[in-house]
């Protein structure tokens, strides 16, 4: 395990924001995060796990150390009650385990497929994409506690996944490395078609009933039409949450917004379209400083070459302010922001 101080963190973020954190660690085993665990009590500089830095926004140097978690492994556990168990490590890239379980014969990630970032990030906002979340999945996480280095088991209802939230964003945010998740998939096709997009798309290509391949295969092509590569346009994905209001404070806005995209939440609630709230206070397109809403994409904020995380931040502020202004609504950020004084 090697630490190195001081270090330049532009590439390690979709972003490509322009910081740099006071040192980094890369774990490729799982004695690695019992090293780390022991330098960081010897050194007294607290630890960040990070891995490929698609859901982050580094706003300023990092006041400490970086901890990639570059474990891997993909292992079938067993076949129990119609579906595969398996135990993937944390640093299996997300996308490609999603093409390798459909090569297995097991299904239900599908729609999940081409989300940016590593498989020990996935429970951390529950990702999800196209109608399905990985609570659909997932049984277990392990992890190590990084102030004690104490192994930890969390089952799926103790990991309390919700819409793009968990535990680790919460009472565990920042205190895990999670360094294996397991995932229980079913060995029988049950293709999820709800999403209006998705099933849209199938009708065109004249595909009634899909096999998991061809919905991964959908929502590949949807998705790289869709969104800005953060190769060429740096991005964090989805910049803010959908908003969850009430039932009757969505009726409210319904009654002066007739197309407000509107879906039921759980309970009496309603998610809101962030894009659509966005793009109706002017955003889309605008550009300020280096930085930008992208032009088809209202929900997708992009370093344009400004590179400067406060920068990305203020103009995240300025949008929340005018879509609470206007519409009455608060929006959440989705990534994670470290750094600056953060
Ligand atoms: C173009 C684009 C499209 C996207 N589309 C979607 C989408 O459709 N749905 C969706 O849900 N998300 C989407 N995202 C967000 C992102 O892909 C996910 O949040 C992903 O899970 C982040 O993985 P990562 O490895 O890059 O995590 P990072 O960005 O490196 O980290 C994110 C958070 O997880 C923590 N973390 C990372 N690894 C570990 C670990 N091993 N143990 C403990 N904590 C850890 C970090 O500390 C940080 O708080 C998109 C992002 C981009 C850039």
């Amino acid at each position: 395990m090697q630490v190195h101080a001081d270090y330049a963190l532009d590439q390690r973020s979709t972003l490509a924001l322009r910081a740099r954190a006071a040192a980094f660690i890369s774990a490729t085993r799982t004695e690695d995060l019992l090293r780390a665990v022991l330098w960081s009590q010897d050194s007294g500089m607290p630890l960040l796990p990070l891995g490929e830095g698609s859901n982050i926004v580094f706003a300023g140097d990092v006041d400490a150390a970086l901890l990639q978690v570059d474990i891997r492994g993909r292992k079938l556990l067993r076949k129990r009650e119609g579906c595969a168990e398996l135990r993937i490590g944390a640093g299996e890239n997300w996308h490609q385990l999603v093409a390798w379980t459909l090569e297995q014969g097991y299904y239900g990630l599908e729609n999940l497929a081409l989300i940016p970032g590593t498989v020990g990030a996935a429970p951390i906002q529950n990702i999800g994409a196209y109608g399905v979340e990985l609570s659909r999945f997932l049984r277990r996480v392990h992890a190590v506690d990084l102030e004690s280095g104490a192994p930890m088991v969390l089952d799926a209802a103790q990991c309390q996944l919700g819409y793009r939230d968990s535990v680790f964003k919460h009472r565990l945010r920042d205190k895990v490395a999670i360094h294996a998740v397991e995932l229980a998939l079913p060995l029988s096709p049950d293709p999820q078609l709800r999403y209006p997009a998705l099933g849209q798309y199938l009708e065109q290509q004249g595909i009634g009933t899909p096999t998991p391949v061809e919905v991964f295969e959908a929502v590949v092509a949807i998705r790289s039409a869709r969104l800005p590569d953060p190769a060429r346009e740096p991005n964090a994905g989805s910049f803010f949450k959908n908003p969850v209001v009430s039932r009757a404070h969505a009726e409210a806005l319904r009654a002066d917004h007739p197309e407000l995209p509107v879906f039921p939440a759980a309970g009496d609630s309603c998610k809101l379209a962030a894009a659509w709230l966005i793009e109706r206070c002017g955003w889309k397109g605008h550009r300020e400083h280096g930085v930008g809403v992208h032009p088809g994409h209202a929900l997708v904020l992009v370093n344009y070459g400004g590179n400067d995380g406060a920068v990305l931040l203020a103009l995240a502020e300025a949008i929340r302010e005018s879509v609470a202004e206007r519409f009455g609504v608060d929006l959440e950020i989705e990534p994670r922001i470290y750094g600056g004084d953060r």
